[in-house]
């Protein structure tokens, strides 16, 4: 046990897994000689002499050919030297490709940009990638590789279906076509990741280890130290963070060359290290807790509302209690005790084997300010050496949230990753990415937060599901945040299947504007009978006459001109524009209307998510057509009354006909306003308004 807690303290996070198959080896061989007992200590001085073995048993094996050959005598110190700078190459692109899951070519230009050198004589990256994969240390697979079906009654062989390994499709996205690569006449590729780069069939993935399991102690008292009043890890931190990381990187380094070592001299078989530590194995994180400040302290530093606190801790102590103990329930009353009254709602984790496993949803209303609520759970991650992820479905976001992340968090490394980034191959303690990024990763974040998984292109598209999984390591956590959940979802947290926290207010604590119902003519019936019907009209008037910026959402794109034609001819004093996703001047007629230049926007849903306009109101026409459900006309209406000085918009449903969409939407908000009134998240009503 002593012997344990002192390996744990010297050990840094990202070597953690790599020690382990050093520990299964060091089983293997006790239970195969049967008498042998090494211990982990005996493990860090094997690791210490490995550099020095690895050429050593180069040179035995070069001179048992010098015996035979004497010609080659003169050959044998290069020979060495070059067998050792493979290795330490090998070793450098294993700690680089931590994580990752690329396509060949990927990580030859990862290497390459990471500095990883190409040692001398070696013509290619993938002689370093197979005597990485001989180690141990990362895996090499087919990009489209055949996995056994379920065996079938009547059938002699189970049957074999290729399946992409980068993002999970099955056959039907598998096309065939002529390689010029492989030479063959049908060589498979996937269809589904093809704008990630073609994996083939004949091509390899490439797949480093997953990130370890969690920090070491020693490791995240370090880091908890330099937490400055403003709650962000210092300059120090990092720095100190850094260091450790060095070293730790070395450690990792001689773990895997010990791993060599006993795999070359005692010819058994390594499994990949990638296997989780098992529970008994790993480091305590209950011992680090003591640590880390307490989380009710952590979390006065972003000046969250008291509704965002709430959640926000619900939301901290579940993401620490599963990288700590999972069932150490004394640690995790602690944390309960400290986040607050209804943390009752975060039931333990099931092994579903859906998005569901190992996740917090975080179900805010519009406008709730769920930025503020991630941070002190990014926070939590670099406190505790870990790295983490923010994926959200549009670029914008990403360009957005960028800023803000690195004026919360001055000391840490940001990357942000999406199609035709810059920083590609760079690797941060937080990655802020696009959705589809993640096909790029396996096991690399202890925190992955999903931003909007209800929005497309991550809703309905199973590949970014798997990718969302996969990304997470072992011990990780992925944090869902939405306004509008799936139904699956929603029923999984009110079955308790599904740890979650609700912000049911907005952070300026004003109720959400409850749509009213409008009975009016379809789109097509105005433009084609010119006409603009009554209670529209008023509407307009009315929000026009109060100062407000009005978003008019239709259905089709083609709706759009037609109606700016005729609303210009009936409200001549406002300007008046529209926009859809044809557009090119989308996003400056987006600005023009945030600055109030354009009065009225006629727009379709691509406006209905991420834009916040101050002092709006929001009318939607045909809201009992199809492609609007209950979550669309949440959104839509979330873009109303967003601000502190105007926090009561208007929100009209314009349709022939009430939809159980429409009023599932008004139910959802007055759900969410009812609670707020009974936690005691509202405001007080001034006296004269309302
Ligand atoms: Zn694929
Ligand atoms: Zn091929």
């Amino acid at each position: 046990m002593a012997a344990q807690s002192k390996a744990g303290s010297t050990r840094g996070g990202a070597p953690d897994v790599l020690a382990h198959s050093v520990r299964q080896a060091i089983s293997e061989a006790n239970s195969a000689s049967g008498k042998v007992s090494l211990t982990e200590d005996d493990a860090a001085q094997q690791a210490a002499e490995a550099i020095r073995l690895w050429p050593a048993y180069q040179l035995q094996n070069t001179q048992h050919s010098v015996s035979k050959y004497p010609q080659y005598a003169q050959a044998i110190p290069q020979a060495i030297q070059q067998a050792q700078a493979l290795a330490e190459s090998a070793l450098a692109a294993a700690s680089v490709l931590q994580g990752r899951a690329l396509l060949q070519h990927e990580a030859h230009d990862l290497l390459a940009a990471a500095g990883t050198a190409l040692p001398a004589g070696t013509a290619s990256w993938n002689a370093v990638l197979q005597l990485a994969a001989l180690l141990g240390c990362l895996r090499l697979r087919s990009a489209i590789a055949a996995e056994e079906q379920p065996r079938r009654l009547f059938r002699a062989r189970p049957r074999r279906r290729p399946r992409c390994q980068r993002c999970g499709s099955g056959e039907a996205q598998m096309r065939r076509t002529a390689c010029a690569a492989c030479g063959r006449e049908r060589c498979a590729y996937c269809e589904a990741c093809l704008g990630m780069g073609r994996a083939r069939e004949c091509g390899l993935l490439v797949l480093g280890a997953p990130a370890a399991s969690q920090a070491s102690p020693a490791g995240a008292a370090a880091a908890a130290g330099p937490v400055g009043p403003a709650g962000t890890v210092g300059a120090a931190g990092a720095a100190a963070g850094a260091t450790a990381s060095a070293t730790a990187g070395a450690k990792e380094f001689a773990a895997v060359e010990s791993t060599a070592n006993l795999h070359t001299s005692s010819g058994s078989k390594m499994p990949f290290a990638a296997t989780s530590a098992s529970r008994a194995e790993r480091p305590s994180y209950s011992a680090a807790e003591g640590r880390l400040p307490p989380v009710s302290e952590r979390l006065k530093h972003w000046g969250l509302s008291p509704a965002q606190l709430e959640a926000a801790g619900q939301a901290l102590s579940y993401i620490e209690r599963l990288a700590g103990e999972p069932d150490n329930s004394a640690s995790g009353d602690a944390l309960r005790k400290t986040a607050g009254s209804n943390s009752s709602t975060a039931s333990e984790v099931r092994g579903t084997g859906t998005i569901e496993e190992r996740s917090f949803l975080l179900w805010a209303v519009t406008g709730a300010g769920k930025t503020e609520m991630i941070f002190p759970l990014i926070e939590s991650v670099l406190l505790r050496g870990g790295r983490a992820l923010v994926a959200t479905p549009r670029r914008d976001v990403v360009l957005e949230l960028n800023p803000r992340i690195r004026k919360a968090f001055p000391g840490a490394s940001v990357v942000t990753l999406y199609g035709g980034s810059e920083q590609r191959w760079e690797q941060g303690s937080i990655t802020l990415a696009t959705t589809h990024q993640l096909l790029r990763f396996a096991g690399a974040f202890e925190l992955v937060i999903l931003d909007e998984l209800d929005a497309f292109p991550y809703h309905g598209d199973p590949i970014l599901h798997y990718a969302a999984e996969k990304s997470a390591s072992p011990a990780g956590a992925r944090v869902l945040l939405s306004a509008t959940p799936p139904r699956d979802m929603r029923r999984a947290a009110s079955k308790g299947r599904l740890p979650h926290a609700r912000v049911p207010v907005r952070y300026h604590r004003h109720p959400l504007p409850v749509p009213a119902l409008l009975r009016v003519p379809a789109v097509e019936e105005m433009i084609r009978g010119n006409r603009l019907p009554v209670p529209l009209h008023k509407a307009i008037t009315a929000s026009a006459a109060r100062g407000a910026q009005i978003f008019l959402f239709v259905q089709k794109i083609r709706h759009v001109n037609p109606l700016v034609t005729l609303l210009r001819a009936r409200f001549p004093q406002l300007v008046i524009d529209g926009t859809s996703s044809q557009d090119a001047e989308r996003a400056d007629k987006v600005v023009r209307f945030r600055n109030r230049d354009i009065r009225l926007l006629v727009t379709t849903t691509i406006l209905e998510r991420g834009v916040t306009v101050p002092k709006s109101d929001v009318i939607i026409l045909d809201a009992d057509g199809k492609l609007f459900d209950d979550a669309s006309l949440i959104q839509m209406a979330g873009r109303a009354g967003r601000s502190a000085d105007d926090p009561r918009g208007l929100v009209f449903f314009c349709g022939r006909e009430r939809t159980g969409a429409q009023l599932s939407a008004i139910r959802q908000i007055t759900a969410m306003n009812k609670t707020a009134f009974k936690k005691g998240y509202l405001l007080k009503q001034q006296p004269g308004k309302g």
